[in-house]
């Protein structure tokens, strides 16, 4: 007998656990680690146990009991359990939305309500409806001709205060009906039916004396006595013929093969010559499964590589501490094309042989199908994929592979860092400088350092690799926290490329007349590689045509309305488009204002470039790559793929170009502007510029041609393009720690940043004001800033402001106290502006300052 109770955790935000009676019948089943189906206020919902216990929190007749426990065995080990714990409490985050990120998305039950119209109303109920209860009739109308809606549905998109009350009101007045419905997970396993010869069937076609007789075979069975006539078609024979020189078919693939019907195979099945098994079949967007064989997608022979002496002293004392389970952080610092990747594969490789399971986490957009090839050569079915792009059932088989401990490495985005890998003995994180680490909602946790603490908590290895090291990362490998590692050369010393900085204020006067887009000095050197058929990247960090349009007359400049933010001019369609709403318009041809004719587009966009590319160089085969040409499944990797295939002349991309690509026939790379990101109103601006020119200048030369670079900018003088030019991110490490130092930023700071959203502005203000004030109050070891309006002041029609705390590294280093007080306060808050519809949201080591 376990405890008679279960304390039980729900994916919902500020949510601590609630406990229930945990009725006989389900007293083996409710394990800790499973899934519980409980009654929650007036519905159903899926919660996680994540103890039992015998003490409970209020009068034992009130506690519910446990409906049912949706999993066989649990989903969570002690020590993901404790991770979730670490981070709930680390990130202010309830205990449940952090188990709910940690599992595959789709295995949610729940019940919902569901509001429909009991009958239709009559012309006078409806007009006396809308002069007393307007907003009742609207709901009413919203309802009419349709099935019905989930209540929070309603809720969300009537977009004011009081829907229940008025839905409270209808239900009294016996028009509508609310009801409770369960909903169904949508992940779940897909079964296929596979045709097996028996037994029967085999001896029947090896005993068969069979005659053409009335158009079909007769023939005996049975060795034996009694003589067993049966008729089969000829389809049908060699149906039977075709299965036992398979063993075994899926069934779709057999009928088609045999050209049998599915009654035919029926009589097959009946007279037990064949028999039906249902069997699970993997769904993997990497893997070919025939009769349940895996084979990669992409087949890729594995080089014969002998490290160089860096490459092989990294992978031995990251081995070292695998070896001797101890917890050790490595930072590998290599530049591009030094051979980091082959690090990985011989580090994770020898944590196999000492019969210990591995994880990668890489950026989501780096984690192409070349890159899981080159890794499913060297490992094979022992890897498994996991990352948002795949289908919930692609991701729920992949889970469930590595939950099974038939998958030893996990390849990963973001959330693969919660995979239930068993006995896990190494970590990699490559490019652990990337930003996209950190999840944007909650539970807004960076996966590199939850991976760090995994890695504590496993007593495993974590090797974190990067050409451009975070300063957060490096400045722990200088104070001896973590443990340098360095490849300061590239494989067979391939020059890094030469890197010019062109004054845009200077040279664009002798540029072709193109608004500033190409220095002469581009043009040219374009034109030079398209001559010599080379390839061509580059880089412009901006999508759309331009970023705002501006008159000429006036100066009106059009804003989203929703969101006060210059909407971005799209030249497909001749729309306006909001990047962080996603509204839009057409474009107007004369200015709203004034009335004038003369807009003009302001800014560059990589729509525009590739216009002035198709003007300058019609001959140019361009391909342009941003997050308006890849909203396809796998149009990323088709546009790399074809690209790769010199299918195309010129690459034109956001920075989603500059990621891992290895284009050997590339020898220039062209930054249009670098400085699009340099002004952003956050204090990596200046990290993130130096870390995407020295990324994006890596895709030049990388074999034996040699590669040049060349970055366009109006601040030539400042620091980021003076080190990118001189590769040297030593340089720029020692200049921006000293920045850091001197502002008190992290490094030097830890910081949390919470952001209030609401309609109203000045109530929103007053509120940030209350709470900055209450904080302060305290006198806890920190320093509050703000409250200030959000640079982006309103988004979705909800204004912004947000409040900055930077603890005091003397008094409390760890931030530890710092946190409890924050967390006290935001919880005070959220009890005193309950029903408000005021939103409050902390984020703790943010990577985004707005
Ligand atoms: P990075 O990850 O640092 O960009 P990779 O590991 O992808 O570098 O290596 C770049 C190229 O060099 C790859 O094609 C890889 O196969 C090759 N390579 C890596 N290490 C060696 C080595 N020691 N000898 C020869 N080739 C190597
Ligand atoms: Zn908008």
């Amino acid at each position: 007998m376990l405890f008679p109770f279960a304390e039980i955790h729900f994916a919902l935000p500020l949510s601590r656990g609630y406990t229930y009676r945990v009725p006989e019948s389900l007293d083996a089943l409710a394990q800790i680690g499973c899934r519980a189906l409980v009654p929650l206020g007036k519905r159903v919902a899926t919660g996680f146990i994540v103890r039992r216990t015998d003490k409970i929190d209020f009068a034992p007749e009130k506690l519910r009991d446990i409906l049912d426990v949706l999993d066989a065995s649990p989903l969570f080990d002690e020590s993901r359990l404790k991770l979730a714990e670490w981070i709930a409490g680390y990130y202010l985050c309830s205990l449940g939305e952090v188990l709910r990120t940690m599992l595959p998305p789709g295995l949610e039950k729940e019940s919902h309500q569901y509001v429909k119209l009991r009958r239709a109303p009559s012309a006078e109920e409806m007009a006396r409806l809308e002069i007393r209860a307007p907003r009742q009739a609207e709901i009413v109308r919203a309802l009419m001709g349709k099935e019905g809606y989930k209540v929070r549905y309603l809720v969300k998109h009537l977009r004011y205060e009081g829907v229940r009350s008025s839905l409270q009101q209808l239900m009294t007045a016996e028009l509508v009906e609310v009801s409770q419905q369960m909903q169904e997970a949508n992940a779940r396993a897909q079964k296929k039916f596979f045709v097996q010869i028996t037994p029967a069937g085999k001896e029947l076609l090896e005993k068969r004396e069979g005659s053409k007789a009335n158009g079909e075979w007769r023939m005996a069975t049975g060795a034996n006595e009694k003589i067993n006539v049966r008729k089969l078609t000829a389809k049908q024979l060699e149906g039977l013929q075709l299965l036992a020189r398979r063993g075994e078919m899926l069934r779709a693939l057999f009928l088609k093969r045999s050209g049998l019907g599915g009654p035919s195979l029926q009589s097959l099945a009946q007279r037990e010559l064949v028999q039906l098994v249902e069997r699970e079949i993997e769904r993997s967007p990497y893997f070919i499964f025939s009769n349940n064989q895996p084979a990669p997608v992409i087949k890729t022979e594995i080089p014969s590589i002998v490290l160089n002496a860096e490459q092989a002293n990294a992978v031995q004392r990251t081995t070292g501490a695998v070896q001797q389970n101890r917890f050790e952080v490595f930072l590998l610092h290599g530049i591009t094309g030094s051979g980091k990747t082959q690090v990985y594969i011989d580090a994770i490789r020898n944590t196999l042989a000492q019969d210990k399971d591995a994880m990668m986490l890489v950026p989501e957009i780096a984690l192409t199908p070349q890159a899981v090839a080159r890794f499913q050569a060297n490992f094979g079915n022992l890897i498994a994929v996991l990352h948002s792009h795949m289908s919930t059932g692609e991701r729920y088989d992949a889970w469930r592979r590595v939950h099974r401990g038939e998958a030893r490495v996990v390849i990963g985005a973001r959330s693969a860092v919660f995979a239930p890998v068993k006995n896990l003995g190494l970590i990699v994180v490559d490019e652990e400088h990337e930003g996209s680490y950190k999840q944007d909602k909650a539970p807004r946790y960076h996966a590199r350092d939850v991976a760090v603490v995994r890695a504590k908590m496993s007593s495993a290895a974590i090797l974190l690799g990067s050409a451009t090291p975070s300063i957060e990362s490096y400045t722990n490998a200088q104070r001896g926290r973590y443990t340098l590692l360095e490849l300061p050369n590239r494989i067979d010393n391939v020059p890094l490329p030469a890197v010019r900085i062109l004054d845009m204020i200077r040279w664009r006067q002798s540029a072709p007349d193109h608004e500033g887009i190409f220095s002469r000095i581009l043009y040219e050197k374009i034109a030079e590689k398209l001559e010599k058929k080379e390839q061509i990247i580059l880089l412009q960090n901006r999508r759309g045509f331009a970023p705002l349009i501006r008159c000429v007359s006036c100066g009106y400049v059009r804003l989203c309305d929703a969101c006060s933010i210059a909407m971005t001019y799209h030249q497909r369609g001749n729309l306006l488009r909001c990047h962080y709403c996603n509204a839009y318009e057409r474009a107007p041809d004369a200015c709203p204002q004034c009335k004038g004719l003369d807009i003009i587009f302001k800014g560059i966009g990589t729509q525009k470039v590739e216009q002035a590319l198709h003007e300058l160089f019609p001959q140019a085969r361009v391909v342009r790559m941003d997050l308006d040409t890849t909203r396809g499944k796998l149009a990323h990797d088709r546009i790399l793929g074809e690209f790769g295939a010199h299918r195309y002349d010129i690459l034109l991309g956001t920075q989603m170009i500059a990621k891992g690509l290895d284009f050997h026939k590339v020898t220039l790379v062209g930054v249009v502007s670098a400085d699009t990101g340099l002004l952003r109103p956050d204090f990596r601006a200046g990290e993130r510029t130096f870390q995407l020119l020295t990324q994006v200048a890596g895709r030049a030369g990388r074999r034996n041609l040699p590669g040049e670079v060349i970055i366009q900018t109006y601040s030539p003088e400042d620091v980021c393009m003076a080190c990118a030019r001189e590769h040297d991110f030593n340089k720029f490490y020692e200049y921006e720690v000293r920045q850091r130092e001197a502002l008190r930023f992290p490094p030097f700071s830890r910081l949390a940043l919470v952001l209030f959203r609401h309609r109203d502005n000045e109530r929103l203000r007053g509120v940030a004001q209350d709470f900055a004030a209450l904080l302060k109050k305290t006198g806890g070891p920190f320093r509050v800033f703000g409250p200030t309006p959000s640079p982006l002041e309103r988004i979705a029609h909800e204004f912004r402001w947000q409040v900055l705390i930077k603890n005091d590294m003397a008094k409390d280093p760890s931030a530890h106290q710092t946190r409890a007080i924050l967390n006290r306060v935001v919880q005070f808050f959220h009890k005193a502006n309950r029903n408000q519809r005021l939103r409050l949201s902390v984020d703790i080591d943010p990577v985004s300052m707005m």
